[in-house]
Parts: C-alpha cells; sequence; structure tokens
C-alpha cells in the first residue's frame, strides 16, 4: 500500500521532471527557432501598422487645415445675389444691400 503509493509518487516526480525538462526544451526551441522570427514578423507588422497609422493621422491633419482653409473661405462670404465679397461681419451686402 504504501510502497504502491511511493512508487506513484516516484513517477510522478519523475513525470513532473520530465514535462519540466521538456517544458524547458520546448521553451529553449520557441526561443531559438519560432519565437524570435514571430516576434520579428510582429514586429514589422506592428512597425508598418503604425507607419499607416502615421501616414493617416499626417492625411487627416493635412486634410483637416483643407477643410478649415474652406472654412476660412467661408468667412471671406460672398452674396448670394451678386456675388460681391463681403469684408466683416456686416448681415448685409455693400454692394447690392441684400440680406447675407
Ligand atoms: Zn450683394
Amino acid at each position: 500500500m504504501t510502497l504502491g503509493l511511493r512508487k506513484i509518487i516516484l513517477l510522478g516526480l519523475i513525470g513532473s521532471v520530465f514535462l519540466m525538462a521538456n517544458i524547458v526544451v520546448v521553451a529553449n526551441w520557441l526561443s531559438d527557432s519560432g519565437v524570435s522570427e514571430f516576434a520579428q514578423a510582429i514586429r514589422n507588422n506592428y512597425l508598418t501598422g503604425t507607419a499607416v497609422t502615421i501616414i493617416i493621422a499626417l492625411l487627416i491633419l493635412l486634410v483637416g487645415p483643407g477643410k478649415s482653409g474652406g472654412g476660412i473661405t467661408g468667412l471671406i462670404r460672398r452674396c448670394p445675389v451678386c456675388n460681391h465679397r463681403l469684408i466683416g461681419r456686416g448681415s448685409y451686402c455693400s454692394e447690392c444691400g441684400s440680406k447675407v
């Protein structure tokens, strides 16, 4: 009874040591062969993703001033009646006197 239990415990210890050794071997194999290339690929993808994100952000930042420039040209208003350029914040056209 106790001898069988000791045998089971010993087999369990041997198996656990064997598994530990296998885990170490697998970890070493992964770190030697697979993980470094995997991390390199991930880093390349991440870097290209970061580059794409930066390019998209730069495009948005470059398109945004264009839109605000449109807002600026919207600030330089034109009369809807005579298409005269309105200077200032007046609500009436200085050319034809129509309400803007
Ligand atoms: Zn006008």
